[in-house]
């Protein structure tokens, strides 16, 4: 087939500048390399922490990592994805929001393979280092060697797949670390859209009884449409909100808190509701300098078992589609993607998202 030569891209040029439209040559991808026509790129927190500069990222800023979208052209050496089924030209795929540089330790041996020395990821480089189209902001994205790839049933909406590789893979890897089992009690920290989807995956796991935290009145209202038993506000005082879980989480409190909310002050509450012996995990501390003062008796005292998750394995990626697939029919994933925009309005759903007008913006290239 023949390709355009030039492909579309926004980028920004500094911290919080605005976005600017260019063509970008493409070229045919190498053997061990794809190359997808982009159909959806949702904006995730992350994405608006680089802009914002609260994180360093290289400039003209490429962004976009959660993307799905077709295959154009398909290098010798890829026929399968990661669980065996066959590509080819036409196929709607998502892939893992990271690549790594060759298997190394964290991958061989620690099998933390989204830790290895190196690893880069999508919508995380400068346009200017080739082959320029690696982010979701973007008509066309090359998928490079040592990313893990699967292939889309059609029955998934853009909206459902678009979230896949980052936020729905991360709340399996999260809620695995939690160890969520059948009867399990759990509050999680946070409604956006990582909340929900850790929610809808806790009662797929088995909880009894899933609790929601947030600040925001409508996102509370949301939550019920995704498994959340009870929403409830985090700035209730301690007073009122401590009989409140409990009352849910029958006797001693939660087995497990999941803080997806990205405030640092929220941890010492996630501390005090938790039951002796609980699981607390962190998956939304994603920008340096989180510093909060807690009382690390309590973490002693109370027996609890403190997580970080970052990223996911790439075994998590199959699981979260496997869990969208199944669960499509019982909560309205598509729902969750509620604001859609052209290549060239990146600017202004940066600026949506980052006021949190929009929970999932999507930018429809
Ligand atoms: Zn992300």
């Amino acid at each position: 087939m023949t390709l355009p030569t030039t492909g579309r891209v926004a980028t920004y040029r500094a911290p919080n500048a605005p976005f600017e439209v260019t063509a970008l040559p493409l070229r045919m991808p190498k053997p061990d390399e794809a190359l997808v026509r982009v159909s959806m790129s949702t904006i995730c927190r992350s994405d608006i922490h680089s802009y914002q500069g609260h994180r360093s990222n290289p400039c003209p800023g490429l962004l976009g990592h959660e993307i799905v979208g077709r295959i154009v052209a398909l290098g010798a050496e890829i026929r399968h994805d990661m669980r065996g089924d066959p590509l080819a030209v036409g196929d709607r795929i998502t892939w893992s929001e990271f690549f790594i540089p060759g298997n190394n330790y964290f991958s061989e041996v620690l099998d933390l393979p989204q830790k290895s020395p190196g690893v880069e990821k999508y919508g995380h480089m400068a346009s200017t280092t080739p082959p320029h189209h690696h982010g979701g902001f973007a008509e066309y994205c090359y998928v490079l060697p040592k990313s893990w790839i699967l292939r889309l049933p059609e029955a998934l909406s853009d909206a459902e797949a678009a979230p896949l590789n980052c936020g729905v893979a991360t709340m399996v890897a999260v809620t695995e670390a939690a160890s969520i089992r059948l009867g399990s009690t759990v509050v999680i920290q946070g409604l956006g859209l990582l909340g929900l989807y850790g929610a809808a995956l806790a009662k797929s796991r088995g909880a009894r009884c899933v609790i929601g935290l947030d600040v925001d009145a409508n996102r509370r209202e949301n939550a019920s449409r995704f498994g959340v038993d009870l929403a409830l506000d985090p700035m209730l005082s301690m007073a009122e909100l401590d009989p409140l879980v409990r009352q849910h989480c029958k006797p001693q409190g939660p087995d497990a808190v999941i803080e997806v909310c990205g405030v640092a002050e929220a941890i010492p509450l996630g501390l005090a509701l938790i039951r002796t012996g609980g699981t607390y995990v962190l998956a939304g501390m994603v920008s340096p300098d989180a510093m909060v003062t807690l009382d690390a008796h309590r973490i002693l005292r109370k027996m609890i078992t403190l997580k970080g998750v970052h990223n996911y394995h790439p075994r998590h990626l199959m699981e979260a589609l496997d869990f969208v697939v199944s669960h499509q029919g019982r909560y309205p994933f598509s729902d969750l993607v509620d604001a859609r925009y052209a290549l060239d309005q990146v600017t202004q759903a940066m600026a949506d998202a980052a006021a949190r007008r929009v929970l999932r913006a999507a930018i429809v290239p």
